[in-house]
């Protein structure tokens, strides 16, 4: 009998560490919420992340991701380890042409500038705060749109092979209002960045972050609490675009993921 409720036991605690649940498709380029225990502790690929108070956290998958996901759960002082597959995905060829060649391969005299704006946004990108916003449903951007570009394209511009796009592109009127998509706390608003013109980052916790680029005005600062819904700005075509658009961008820190993963 004694041995029958030492069996039992353990099964519990394995049965317990199991409780972990994942919202969003382990592919590439993807948004997983997980819920867990609170007072967890998880590790992804082998590094420590936040667990909110209720129990969720949140990590990505890169566009080329190819390794399985090594997920470390830790509670009661016992670890249990698993890994999760990941899908690959076909991405689609996307060819501009007409653009300006200085916004294709920039001039000498605009390198300074590209790299302060890069600095600026991987600091906006690496911002680990407790905030829990990410674990709740975010909403379109605008309501009505065109969709031209999506996550992960490879591009060729002017006929020359270049980075992968990593947002959706949404086609509309400029001056079209632009709502914040989720709850959030602004890190970066600048008006005339060099790729991405008119730009705003919102930080949604745990290093989920939201990105809007090619703005015409920009409503909000630095340091600012903004509700979902909310208008932030209207749409324009600043920085190196084609015509008027908003191009969104979704972070889990420096991994560049699939916006749609956040809003399908
Ligand atoms: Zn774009």
């Amino acid at each position: 009998m004694r041995f029958l409720s030492l069996v039992i036991i353990i099964f519990n605690i394995n049965f317990n560490l199991s409780a972990v649940e994942f919202t969003g498709k382990f592919e590439q380029g993807s948004f997983i919420l997980g819920k867990t225990k609170p007072n967890s502790k998880i590790k992804i690929d082998n590094k420590k992340i936040r667990i909110s108070k209720d129990g969720f956290f949140a990590f990505g998958l890169d566009r080329d991701r190819k390794n399985n996901v090594i997920i470390s759960i830790s509670e009661n002082g016992v670890t249990k380890t698993f890994e999760k597959k990941v899908f690959k995905r076909k991405y689609r060829i996307q060819r501009i042409d007409g653009l300006p060649p200085k916004h294709v391969t920039p001039p000498p005299e605009v390198y300074e500038r590209i790299k302060k704006d890069n600095i600026l946004i991987g600091k906006a990108r690496s911002i680990d705060t407790s905030l829990d916003f990410f674990k709740d449903k975010f909403i379109y951007p605008i309501d009505k749109y065109i969709i031209t570009g999506v996550y992960g394209s490879q591009r060729i511009l002017n006929g020359k092979p270049r980075r992968p796009h990593y947002g959706i592109d949404f086609h509309a009127p400029e001056g079209t209002p632009v709502k914040a998509m989720m709850d959030g706390k602004v890190t970066l608003a600048e008006d005339d960045m060099y790729f991405t013109g008119g730009t705003i980052i919102f930080d949604h916790g745990h290093g989920i972050s939201t990105l809007y680029m090619h703005m015409k005005d920009i409503n909000v600062k630095i340091g600012q609490k903004v509700r979902q819904g909310e208008i932030v700005g209207t749409l324009g075509q600043s920085g190196r675009a084609t015509g008027p658009h908003l191009d969104i961008r979704l972070n889990w820190f420096n991994v560049k993921l699939d916006p749609a993963s956040i809003l399908d």
